[in-house]
């Protein structure tokens, strides 16, 4: 029997695991998953024009204009996205989720759930002050748990384990600002579609992404 396809878009505050649940989602159902950070955090090491914008929007923890964030999707569906798909970090305005559907109107390809993981803000602070970023694969650990320190190498790619610029806690209390101002909105905007799954992102990886099969396992049956 063929596999359902998924066209998700996966947000929640920042550290609640949207990282870890797209390369889940990668290796369990052999979809792409595109994230917008990821690909501004390597315009930016490029050093391109776009780089240079985003980075002085990233590095204060404020989102990009939203011309930026949808050219960067846009340009991903242009080199031809299959039937598959997942957004990690997109859209985060009100703004980006129209520009969206548009999108993926004009591609005949309608999104078929918006994940929300769920964290409370004492948790995000925990995990953020912990965590650690590959500079070559750009995944993300816990130190204490997952890595033993700070200055090592990634565990999956052996590159060089670094603290993102914007992990400090004056930026994440901006980042959290302009969640709570700009990306909350997006979650009535998908609960009026009937579209949000809402999920409990405190638990273990492997649990979370069980919710997140069973959220998405029935297109038609929404849990929020
Ligand atoms: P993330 O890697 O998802 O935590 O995103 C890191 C930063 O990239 C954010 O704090 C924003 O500055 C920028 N960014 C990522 N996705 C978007 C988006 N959809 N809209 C605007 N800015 C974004």
């Amino acid at each position: 029997m063929k596999a359902a396809a998924h066209r998700l878009v996966l947000l929640g505050p920042p550290a609640s695991g949207k990282g870890t649940q797209g390369r889940l989602m990668e290796e369990h159902w052999h979809v792409p998953v595109v994230s917008v950070g990821d690909v501004l955090r390597r315009e930016i090491a490029s050093g391109s024009p776009v780089g240079k914008e985003a980075a002085s929007f990233m590095n204060f923890g404020r989102l990009v204009p939203d011309r930026v964030a949808v050219a960067a999707v846009e340009a991903w569906l242009a080199g031809g996205a299959g039937e598959s798909f997942v957004f990690d970090g997109f859209p985060r305005t009100v703004g980006q989720a129209r520009a969206l559907d548009e999108v993926l109107a004009r591609h005949g390809a309608p999104l078929t759930a918006a994940l929300w993981l769920e964290l409370d803000e004492s948790a995000i602070a925990g995990r953020v002050d912990r965590r650690v970023t590959c500079a070559d694969c750009g995944r993300s650990f816990q130190v204490g748990s997952q890595v033993a320190a700070r200055d090592g190498v990634c565990p999956v790619c052996g590159g060089k384990l670094t603290v993102r610029k914007d992990d400090d806690p004056v930026t994440l209390a901006e980042r959290l600002e302009q969640y709570r101002e700009h990306t909350t909105p997006v979650k009535d905007f998908y609960a009026s579609r009937g579209l949000l799954r809402v999920i409990e992102g405190g638990r273990t990886p492997e649990e979370v992404f069980a919710q997140i099969e069973a959220a998405t396992a029935n297109p038609q049956e929404a849990t929020a």
